[in-house]
């Protein structure tokens, strides 16, 4: 099966039918496509944009006829031309800990999950996809077994902060006693092979006249894509993470295998150059504690050596299983003494509890059933397809019989 990604392709502003989706455009791409509608007269651009823009990213509205301040005239034209609309939440559970996963259809086989964590930041995190599965096969990562479907759109970003808003009953935006504080890019995908969306998502989330989630706030984690950091920091100022899992370049090819590409002495340089890295904007490293593969006391001591002069914190995650995998997750004795190695040389090294197991929610267990098609095969089983273009269908339709 043929994949083609145009990783390099410019944020598109989405079109849901004819109409565009307002909850991807960017304050400025908001003021253009208005003045582009016709419905709104050109000098009033700015001023209706304000006012949509609270009425959706801060009250959560999603249909205009709640617009109060909006002339009754306008609302209905305005309803023709744009949508407001959140894509169907197919799936919700909730974790025996209070996790919460939904897994979301964004459009006709295009799924991803999106998961809640109460207690994690300052009150409760938001872990968000970026994409549809995964070009980089970690080898320890659920999420990495699903091929990539496609990138989300700013707006399918910016969606998943909405229904976990809409699910809290967290409109509007409160000033304080937020459910939901903190948003990290660790859902499915690499954030930063969407970087012009993550990027405009970003500036839409992080926005004070709306959801207004300040970007010391909102981490993005990496597995590693060098020559993207300085773009990260500079567009985005958010918070970097970075998937280290290694301390030398044989192992950390095997388990990301990124690193074949950028290795550990191009990452480091890479992080020690990020845009605003200080001492109060530490980088998070993240590290798997896999049993028997990078949990030794020498190891805990590899990567102090890396980390030396880098304001650094560093996440121990232990493994999370998922159906399939031939990885186990360290003993608590070890992992516990690789954190004592890192604390004592003065790391702060939380041990991440693991949250929502039971319900697949955790570190690395994403994974959603959509699946590239080819238009080909589509054709065959008897649906309109050209051998140019492409097309998406939940891997279900396959299991039912298509091929
Ligand atoms: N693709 C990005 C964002 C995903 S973040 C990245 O890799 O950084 C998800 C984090 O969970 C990453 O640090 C990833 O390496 C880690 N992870 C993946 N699979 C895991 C698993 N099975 N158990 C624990 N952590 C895992
Ligand atoms: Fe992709 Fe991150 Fe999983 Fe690696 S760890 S396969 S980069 S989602």
């Amino acid at each position: 099966m043929a994949y083609t990604l145009d990783l390099s392709a410019k944020p598109a502003i989405q079109v849901v039918g004819q109409k565009v989706n307002i909850t991807g455009l960017t304050r400025d791409g908001l003021i253009a496509a208005l003045k582009e509608s016709g419905v709104v007269e050109e000098r009033k651009a700015r001023m209706r944009a304000t006012q949509i823009w609270r009425w959706v990213h801060h009250y959560g509205f999603t249909d205009f006829e709640q617009m109060t301040d909006i002339g009754k005239d306008q609302r209905g034209p305005l309803a023709e031309k744009f949508t407001l609309a959140r894509p169907e939440v197919v799936e919700r559970q909730v974790s025996k800990d209070g996790t919460r996963k939904w897994l979301i259809r964004m459009a006709p086989g295009i799924e991803v999950e999106t998961v809640y964590i109460p207690d994690v930041g300052r009150s409760g995190a938001l872990c968000v996809s970026s994409q549809v599965g995964c070009t980089l096969n970690c080898s320890f990562c659920h999420t990495g077994t699903q091929k990539l479907v496609r990138n989300l759109t700013a707006a399918e970003i910016v969606a998943q902060v909405q229904i976990a808003r809409d699910d809290l009953e967290e409109w509007p935006s409160p000033k304080e006693d937020r459910k939901l504080s903190n948003i990290v890019f660790m859902g499915m995908g690499e954030p930063l092979y969407n970087l012009d969306n993550v990027a405009d998502a970003i500036d839409i989330i992080s926005d004070n006249e709306g959801i207004a989630i300040s970007r010391r706030r909102i981490t993005v984690s990496t597995s590693g894509v060098v020559p993207e950091l300085k773009a990260l920091g500079e567009r985005t100022a958010a918070m970097l993470a970075i998937s280290l899992h290694a301390t030398n370049d044989d192992l950390r090819d095997l388990l990301v295998p990124l690193n074949k590409k950028y290795p550990l002495v191009q990452l480091i340089e890479g992080i020690r150059t990020y845009p605003g890295i200080s001492n109060a904007r530490r980088v998070t490293f993240e590290y798997v504690m896999l049993k028997d593969v990078n949990d030794s006391p020498a190891e805990a001591r590899a990567l102090l050596k890396l980390l030396k002069g880098i304001p650094a914190k560093i996440n121990l995650i232990p493994f999370n299983p998922w159906p399939g995998t031939n990885y186990q997750c360290s003993d608590w004795r070890t992992i516990e003494s690789f954190a004592a190695i890192l604390n004592k040389a003065g790391y702060a090294s939380p041990i991440r509890t693991p949250r929502g197991r039971d319900i697949l929610a955790a570190c690395g267990q994403l994974k959603s059933e959509s699946e590239k098609v080819r238009a080909s095969v589509l054709r065959k089983a008897g649906q309109n397809g050209t051998d140019e273009v492409e097309t998406e269908l939940p891997y279900g339709h396959l299991a039912s019989g298509m091929v």
